[in-house]
């Protein structure tokens, strides 16, 4: 029989776990029973001896363990994780009709702490970015196996934050497939995705509704779409009526790949061009040519990856919001957005709020954005919600 690994909380710790959110940090933790090792499974107890939960342990990170479950005759086995998988498939699948991409789990927000699946038509790829869900990856892929018996899988879990659990990165197939991408369907327009070259799973499915959304303020105008990667902002525009788009990127795969889909899709080229170029620098550009758009879109990476660069991301994105303020016609539409889960929405508001001031601009909100719907946000994790976004207008 396996160990059994306790870990007791010190005094008053117990109140977030029993609030249901699953990190337990190292500093929360009085008392180690046992010598768990990476991702372990281990029993969580307040200091009054009440059993709380039972998690999963990682021994380097600040995040010493994640909740799994909080009912005590729940085992962590394959049918655990099919359960989970299930679950969270049946819940989302029924909020999406207009594509055949979904996120199929989001980590802690679906109950599998460290596990990010995404669905893109006959592909699944997976995220495996805590000590718990590497170390049980056998069952998990049979529970995928399970609940989608005809598509492929492929890890993309080559990425920096599993350092923080003591995870080396790694991709590659888990069931191998024909080939490493597949054309998804985004609102009746064709996407090229590819899961091992692409962006984190290999699109950017949080900004599905956001497309849509965007596209409506597009209708006959001159677009600039900025941090536009494979371009759907700008081919929703277009194919809803936009006048010109200009997509700009500093990837160039993603330019190309970009050029691929909107041929593909039949766009008319005179109403596009791709332009690689620093957006920092290409609006300050705009700025001094005079050259000014009816519609701007602002969808930068995570400028915030921990607290510390908190203050650094605010600076980034206010420069971006002024100057696309600033080259922004009177009338036009702004839509602006942060992924930094450390910004909080009032402190986004805030800083496109003083943009504007040094933009010397007038601006008002005309809607507010969020994650797509299969992003779901728990409400013990509020954690889970990161996409802010605003359409603003200037007068
Ligand atoms: N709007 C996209 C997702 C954007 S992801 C969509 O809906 O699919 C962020 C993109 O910003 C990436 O493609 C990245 O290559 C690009 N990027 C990062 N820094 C940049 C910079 N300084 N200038 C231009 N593009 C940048």
């Amino acid at each position: 029989m396996a160990d059994t690994f306790k870990i007791t909380l010190a005094s008053k710790r117990e109140k977030s776990v029993l609030r249901r959110h699953p990190w337990i940090f190292s500093r929360a933790i009085e008392k180690v029973d046992g010598e768990p090792k990476l991702g372990d499974t281990v029993e969580v107890y307040a200091k009054n001896g009440q059993w709380l939960a039972r998690a999963a342990f990682s021994p380097h990170s600040q995040i010493r363990a994640r909740v799994w479950t909080y009912e005590q005759n729940q085992q962590i086995d394959q049918s655990f994780f099919l359960q989970r998988i299930q679950t969270a498939y049946q819940s989302k699948s029924a909020l999406i009709n207009n594509s055949d991409a979904l996120r199929v789990i989001a980590g802690e927000s679906d109950g599998l702490p460290g596990l990010t699946v995404d669905l893109y038509k006959d592909i699944l790829v997976c995220q495996f970015l805590a000590a718990g869900v590497e170390k049980h990856k056998a069952e998990i892929v049979a529970a995928l196996e399970q609940v989608f018996p005809q598509l492929a899988i492929f890890e993309r879990s080559d990425v920096d934050v599993r350092q923080k659990e003591g995870l080396k990165p790694i991709s590659g197939w888990l069931k191998a497939g024909a080939q490493t991408s597949t054309w998804i369907n985004e609102a009746g327009s064709q996407i090229l995705v590819d899961v091992e070259q692409g962006h984190k799973t290999g699109f950017y499915l949080d900004q599905r509704d956001n497309r849509l959304i965007a596209a409506d303020y597009c209708k006959g105008k001159q677009v600039l779409n900025c941090f536009s990667y494979t371009g759907t902002f700008g081919l929703h525009a277009l194919k809803a009526g936009a006048e010109h788009v200009t997509n700009l990127d500093v990837s160039q795969l993603a330019l190309d790949t970009s050029a691929k889909i909107y041929q593909q899709n039949q766009l008319d080229e005179s109403k596009y061009t791709h332009l690689n170029a620093d957006v920092f620098k290409q609006l300050r550009q705009y700025k001094k040519q005079g050259q000014q758009f009816d519609c701007i879109i602002l969808d930068p990476p995570k400028f915030a990856e921990n607290k510390g660069q908190v203050i650094r991301a605010c600076r980034g994105y206010k420069d971006i919001n002024m100057l696309a303020l600033q080259i922004l016609k009177p009338g036009g539409f702004l839509l602006t957005f942060s992924c930094s889960g450390l910004i909080e929405a009032d402190l986004f508001q805030k800083v496109v709020a003083d943009a504007a001031l040094d933009a010397n601009v007038e601006a008002h909100i005309i809607e507010k954005l969020t994650q797509a719907k299969d992003h779901t946000v728990l409400l013990s994790y509020p954690e889970g919600f990161y996409l802010k976004g605003l359409v603003v207008q200037k007068r």
